[in-house]
């Protein structure tokens, strides 16, 4: 049996003080209850000792956005590993669209950020998912598989415990368009037989996928309720503390 796992990515949203309310207002509702799902919230770096502390004492778990592949050293405007641990995060996202599209990430250096995240004791999160186009041309598979692998080859041994996959379909994410739960089930089941190649059966099986691209509260069920489904990855519905209350409680009760 996987565990939901109910990420937030706050993008380049919420300062420190905004991040902190923000956080306190999510936590408050879940304050001493003991919830079977894992609560997470990405916000930017520079908020994240504000979310941490806002944290404290509850079950909510803090990660990133971003890591550099590279040791602590002269990478100007980089954060490292070692930065995320000594700030509490426990989880890094990598490789999102927007990264993918806008700052140039390619499936190598993602690959390498995902290896030195794990090595360092961290676990990650890989973002994975086509365009608009290549769904329509019917390419969404042979997309996804070139990047899960890249990943993988790339990752060698066997990680599961600390490896999470989302799988968002660019043309969801932000956009309101959401896909059907067949759609996110048939690909999440096609990742998991990609994991199971490289690791075997059990592996794959430990392994979560969660989907991303326009989850909210009213969809949040049925694309939870897919068996392939562990989770979700949530940008615009996880910056309002009752939407992703609402789309955690639908996860704590399926
Ligand atoms: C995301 O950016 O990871 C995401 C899924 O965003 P949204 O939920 O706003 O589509």
């Amino acid at each position: 049996m996987r565990t939901f796992l109910i990420a937030g990515n706050w993008k380049m949203n919420a300062g420190p003080t905004e991040a902190a309310k923000l956080a306190k207002e999510m936590a408050a509702g879940w304050k001493g209850k003991t919830f079977k799902s894992e609560a997470l919230l990405c916000p930017p770096f520079i908020s994240i000792p504000a979310v941490q502390s806002a944290f404290e004492g509850t079950g909510f778990q803090t990660g990133a956005q971003n890591v550099s592949n590279q040791d602590n050293g002269a990478y100007t405007g980089e954060i490292s590993t070692s930065m995320l641990k000594d700030a509490g995060c426990s989880y890094v996202i990598i490789g999102h669209s927007e990264r993918r599209e806008y700052y140039g990430e390619t499936d190598k250096l993602i690959a390498e950020k995902t290896k030195k995240t794990i090595d360092d004791g961290l676990k990650a999160i890989l973002c994975v998912g086509e365009l608009l186009e290549e769904r329509k041309s019917g390419k969404q598979e042979e997309v996804v598989e070139k990047q899960v692998n890249a990943v993988l080859n790339h990752l060698g041994e066997d990680v599961s415990d600390n490896f999470v996959i989302a799988y968002e379909p660019v043309w969801a994410i932000g956009t309101g368009e959401t896909a059907t739960p067949e759609q996110a089930q048939e690909m999440h089941k096609f990742i998991r037989s990609l994991v199971e190649k490289s690791w075997g059966k059990s592996s794959a099986d430990k392994v979560r996928i969660l989907y991303g691209g326009s989850m909210k509260p009213d969809n949040a069920h049925e694309l939870l309720s897919m068996p392939d489904v562990d989770g979700g990855l949530i940008g615009g519905a996880s910056l309002k503390a009752d939407s992703y209350g609402q789309i955690l409680e639908t996860a704590e009760s399926i």
